[in-house]
Formats: structure tokens, sequence, C-alpha cells
């Protein structure tokens, strides 16, 4: 059960989506168009802060109201969900836990006041084995050296500042990862084309190049070392994130399908009076249901410091999945207007949610997490 602070949240949050968003959502995915105008709304009403104390500008609100905010937005707008989801739980989460005093005034002030973040993880050669990364940054007198480059990276078009890994060894066999904050206004610092996706089209996705990069020592993000760690940490809080993702995008598709069976007439009646339609709603409407509550109940064991790894892992495994089927379902519930591009939002959800089985660790890698997590908890009982 929400509580009330947290009902109200979602009726505030899902208006503004219905206003602002849902209105230009079909163009920004038709476009591959950067939602630029709704980066002021979206700060003014927190979306860009929601993890940020107020003493750094932010409106910090709880880990379930977060969850509501990325389901309803992407609800409506898969694209915004993953900027708005990429900016706070990948750029700014990180500065927050790991940051020191002066790295979360610098950086978090500036995101609060509606700049994005980004996060560099994944590289050319370390997709899911983000530990191979080959990006190197090493220590000179009064500054690191940066040399590499990463891929994939959410809103890199866009953002002041990317947290990323990188090596600070030169040596091939050791994996000492550390973590920094790299300033797009650097020299050396560069972003490359954008990628043109199949899904997930208003938002910007692209390289990130570092070239003879020099990079202030009071950038470094955490101990030396600590790198991996974070990103770990960090993808723990991500993983929920893009739960809540998918289940905005599974709750868009079912809203899209239970409004069209309960319209469309076929042999002189809706075809929402079949069984066979009200089968295929029906278990939609399950599964996101519980989607839902795993995703709550990972969030809740963020706010109480509890170990979550394993049920961040789940609920974004389970909804992803939830979430690919209730796309593809909805399509078929409309039939072939399901299948032209424009008219209703099914097809580009379906297009859309694949990226939630790939992105912060793709199923397979959620499985690894989950059954490693499974061992563990074993522990000496063996
Ligand atoms: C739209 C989009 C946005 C993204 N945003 C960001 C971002 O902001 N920052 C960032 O750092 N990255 C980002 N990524 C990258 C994303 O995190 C990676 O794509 C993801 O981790 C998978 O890596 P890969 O694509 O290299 O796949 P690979 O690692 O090459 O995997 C290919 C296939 O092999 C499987 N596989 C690999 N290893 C194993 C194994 N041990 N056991 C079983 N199966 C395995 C995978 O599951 C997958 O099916 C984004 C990606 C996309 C598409």
């Amino acid at each position: 059960m929400l509580e009330k602070h947290q009902l109200e949240y979602r009726e505030k949050i899902r208006a503004f989506a219905l206003e602002k968003i849902e209105p230009v959502a079909r163009t920004l995915d038709d476009d591959q168009r950067f939602l630029n105008e709704h980066i002021k709304p979206m700060t003014d009403i927190g979306l860009l802060s929601m993890l940020i104390p107020e003493k750094y500008g932010g409106q910090p609100i709880d880990t379930v109201c977060y969850s509501i905010a990325v389901e309803e937005i992407s609800r409506v707008c898969g694209s915004s969900g993953i900027t708005v989801a990429a900016h706070n739980s990948l750029g700014c989460y990180p500065v927050l836990r790991f940051g020191t005093d002066a790295q979360k005034e610098k950086y978090l002030t500036r995101a609060a006041q509606g700049e994005l973040m980004a996060f560099g993880l994944s590289e050319a050669d370390a997709g899911s084995d983000a530990g191979g990364t080959r990006t190197v940054a090493l220590k000179k007198d009064d500054h690191w050296l940066v040399n590499g480059s990463k891929c994939w990276i959410t809103s890199a078009t866009k953002a002041f500042a990317t947290v990323a890994t990188t090596k600070t060894t030169e040596d091939p066999n050791d994996r000492e990862i550390t973590a920094f904050i790299f300033d797009k206004d650097w020299d050396g610092y560069s972003v490359g084309k954008k990628e043109n996706k199949m899904g997930l089209r208003g938002s910007d996705t692209a390289f990130l190049h570092f070239d003879d990069m020099k990079a202030p020592l009071e950038n470094q993000l955490a101990e030396i070392g600590q790198g991996f760690k974070v990103a770990m940490i960090t993808l723990d809080g991500g993983r929920v994130s893009i739960g809540a993702m998918a289940l905005g995008l599974a709750q868009g598709a079912l809203d899209c399908a239970v409004k069209y069976a309960a319209t469309r007439k076929q042999f002189g009646k809706p075809i929402a009076s079949n069984q066979m339609i009200q089968k295929k709603l029906a278990d939609m409407a399950t599964e996101i249901q519980a989607a839902r509550l795993m995703i709550y109940e990972a969030s809740q064991m963020k706010d109480a410091k509890i170990q979550f790894s394993k049920q961040s892992a789940m609920c974004k495994l389970f909804a992803s999945e939830v979430a690919t089927r209730a796309a593809a379902t909805a399509i078929g519930v409309l039939g072939a207007v399901g299948y032209r591009t424009g008219d209703y939002p099914a097809e580009r959800i379906w297009r859309d949610v694949k990226l939630c089985e790939i992105g912060e660790g793709t199923s397979e890698i959620q499985r690894l997490v989950i059954s490693r997590e499974l061992v563990k908890e074993l522990g000496d009982k063996i």
C-alpha cells in the first residue's frame, strides 16, 4: 500500500506527464529529438533533483516516490523516462553517495538546476564485463591524464559532467579501476555522433572520448581502486529505476490495449467481450502489478539501507520481461493498427522497451547477479 504522500505525488507527476510530455512523445520519437523544452518544467517540478538534498537545491523524495516518477513519465514517453532515470540514478547518485562536500556542492547544485549528468561505464570491449575497461587515467604531478572512450552513454550530448570509470594502472593484468567526474568543457573531452537507435529515439545516446584529457586530482571520486564498487553500487539503484521505466512502458501498453479493446467492434461487439482478449488484458495487468510491488519493495529496501542487490536485479529482470510481453500483446490486441507507426503508442513502446532488457546489465547478467546472491546467502551453511 502506498502512503498518502506517495499517492499524492503520483497524482502530481501523472498530471505533469499527461499535460507536458504525452502530447509530444510521438514527435520526439519520429524526429529523434531530445526533450529540450521539457528540461525547465522537469527541473521546476523536481524531476531532475529527486535524490539531491535541499542544501544543494534539490527536491529530495523517498525512493518509492522516485520509482513512481520514473514509472509515470515512462508510461507516456520512454525517452523522457530514461533521461530522468539516468540523470538521477547514474549521474547524481554516485556523487551523492561517494563525493566529497566540494564535489557535491559543485556538481549536485548544477544538476539540481537542470543541467544533466551522465554515467560512463560501458566501452566497446567492456559491456557486460564492465571490469574490462580500457580507458586509463594515469596520475601525473598535479592531474590525471585520461585516454580512452566510453560508449552508449545516455544524455552524452547534453551532460555537463560524467561520472566514469577508468583503469588507473598501465599493467594489463591489473584491474585497478577508479571512478572520476569528468567535465564536458575540459580540453580532450569530446562527444561522438548520436546513435541511431530502434527505440528511445528522443533520448540522446553517444560515445564519449577522452584524448590526453587532464583531470584535476580533486575529480577523483572515492578511493583509488574503488571504481568498480562505485559502479556496482550505483547500478543497484539504477536497476530499480530501469525496472520502474519498464513498468511505466508496460502500463502504457496496457492502457492502450484496454482502451482499444473496449472500443473496437468486430462481430457486432467490442473485442474486449471475447474471453481470449480478456485473458490477455488480465494477464498483462496481473504481471504489471506484480512487477510494481517488486519495484516498491526494492525501493523501500534502498531507503532502509538493507542490502538490495538481489531485489534490484530481480525487479529489473522481471519488469523488463513483463514489459516486453505487454508491448507485444498490446500490438496483438490492436491488430493491424498496432503494427502501424504513429496512431497508437504500442509499437513505440515495443521498440522502446527492449532497452530495459539490455541497459544496466542484460537479463542474462541480472540472472547471474541473482544466482550469485543466492549462493552468497547460503554462506557457510554448506
Ligand atoms: C540505449 C542505451 C543506453 C545506454 N546507456 C548507458 C549509459 O548511460 N552508460 C553506460 O555505461 N552504458 C550504457 N549502455 C550500455 C549498456 O549498459 C550495455 O549495452 C550493456 O551492459 C550490455 O553490454 P553490451 O551491449 O556490450 O553487450 P555484451 O556484453 O557484448 O553482451 C552481448 C550478449 O552476450 C550476453 N552475455 C555477455 N556475458 C555473458 C555471460 N557471462 N553469461 C551469459 N550471457 C552473457 C549478454 O547478456 C548479451 O545477450 C546503454 C545501452 C543502450 C542500448
